[in-house]
């Protein structure tokens, strides 16, 4: 069987390396003639990470980014709802990473260039249209110069993004992606090392929210690259988008400053965090009504093409790693390429759109959501027994329940 995968992102190269593990020949066709720094903090979650490391890339991004070992969640007002330990730390026998997108990208890189045949990966070959024939398929590229070009094979993967145009092709009439109302707000810098250095601190639910965490060294001693990530309420959920979803839309710290400043975070001064990003970008939170299928015939999906969601829960790359693995694993099994990919469809689908369904109430975050909800009430919103505005078991039943979802659960969570 031979496979074209359009789309070399994270998904893309981790099937094209799984393929190849499998005995699987493939080819993998990036649209950007250049591969880019893009993008900011990404966390792998240990089921990601167990994944890769089955593809000898767990070491090199350890090596990379961050272990974390500890999670606090805490209402915008600075009081904490969940402070648990992550990874290693929880229990997991593999650590739980979160690292640079570009960083991430370059390993995966580094690895199809080494481990693959020369040719595997060509740059400039944006997906336009697929035709199926009697013993495959073909798909057609186009260069940036406005020139095209075909290849043949046995099946063709859409790991081409949340603007699939892999996705477009299977479901013409779906429109664009759906927009939360939520902006986001990404940015990284070098920062003062906050508590362990391990630590992952999310202030605020779903509709107003500050995320920060290291991923990788800082340039100077006692430094760190802090990820930080701002969210709020634009518009209600559904409106028409402020602007195409595109992942590197610069934007200014003057309209955060407003922002910040409903946020009380004790162990550092997020106003003068962001004031010391250099550069930061803004995405209108979006994702897609889940299909009842990705696959037609010879063509299937992978990734955020098959599934974008909201980063709540932090599973977007997480989600595509599974995908490139079981499909990696049932390919190289022989048989039917058409029977293949519904297999691989069957067994991703239906866990993963409900991963989507449980972005859409906030992720595991929504236990801020409901401690906020309980002391709206209160004077000053500051409460001194969080047993009695929701019980452990309660705020357990949603962060575990999630990861139970997610399908990183560890037996003590089940
Ligand atoms: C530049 C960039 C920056 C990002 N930054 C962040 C971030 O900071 N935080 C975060 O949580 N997530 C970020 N993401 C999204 C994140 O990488 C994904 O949610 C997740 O890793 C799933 O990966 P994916 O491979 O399915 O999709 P993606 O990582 O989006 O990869 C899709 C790939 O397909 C390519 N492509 C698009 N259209 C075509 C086409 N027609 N033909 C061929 N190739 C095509 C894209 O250039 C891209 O390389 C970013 C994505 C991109 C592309």
């Amino acid at each position: 069987m031979k496979v074209i995968i359009a789309g070399g992102g994270i998904g893309g190269l981790t099937a094209a390396l799984f393929l190849h593990k499998a005995g699987v020949p493939c080819k993998v066709y990036e649209k950007v003639p250049e591969i880019g720094h893009l993008g900011v903090g990404i966390t792998l979650l240990p089921h990601a990470v167990k994944a890769l490391d089955e593809i000898g890339l767990m070491a090199p991004l350890d090596r990379l980014g961050v272990r974390t070992d500890r999670m606090i969640f805490r209402t915008r007002g600075g009081q904490a709802v969940w402070d648990a330990p992550r990874g290693l730390k929880a229990g997991y026998d593999v650590p739980q990473i979160t690292a640079h997108r570009a960083d991430i990208h370059t390993v995966l890189l580094d690895a199809v260039a080494a481990r693959m045949p020369a040719g595997t990966l060509t740059l400039d070959a944006a997906f336009e249209s697929a035709t199926e024939t009697g013993d495959g398929v073909v798909a057609t590229f186009r260069r940036a110069d406005g020139s095209t070009f075909t290849d043949h094979g046995d099946v063709l993967v859409g790991a081409d993004g949340i603007h699939s145009a892999v996705r477009r092709h299977l479901n013409p009439d779906e429109g664009a992606p759906r927009w939360s109302g939520l902006l986001l707000w990404r940015g990284s810098v070098d920062w003062p090392v906050v508590l362990d250095g391990h630590t992952i601190i999310n202030s605020g639910g779903m509709t107003r929210k500050f995320i920060f965490y290291p991923i990788g060294p800082g340039k100077t001693p006692g430094t760190q690259l802090m990820n930080w990530a701002c969210v709020i309420r634009a518009a209600a959920p559904g409106s028409p988008t402020p602007g195409r979803e595109d992942w590197d839309r610069e934007a200014r710290a003057e309209v955060l400053h407003p922002i910040l400043q409903d946020f009380t975070v004790p162990e550092t001064d997020i106003r003068a965090m962001v004031d010391a990003t250099p550069v930061f970008w803004d995405f209108p939170m979006c994702d897609r009504d889940p299909l009842a299928s990705w696959t037609r015939g010879r063509i299937t999906l992978l990734g955020d093409a098959a599934h974008p969601m909201y980063p709540f829960g932090a599973n977007g790359s997480a989600q595509a790693i599974l995908d490139a693995r079981m499909l990696g694993q049932i390919c190289g099994q022989g048989g039917d390429p058409a029977a293949a990919l519904l297999a691989y469809e069957a067994a991703r689908l239906g866990p993963v759109n409900e991963v989507v369904a449980g972005n859409r109430m906030g992720g595991p975050e929504r236990v801020i959501d409901e401690v906020e909800a309980r002391i709206r009430d209160l004077p000053g919103q500051r409460f001194d027994d969080l047993e009695t505005i929701m019980p452990l078991a309660e705020r357990e039943a949603i962060v575990n329940g999630y990861s139970r979802i997610a399908g990183f659960a560890t037996e003590q969570m089940r």
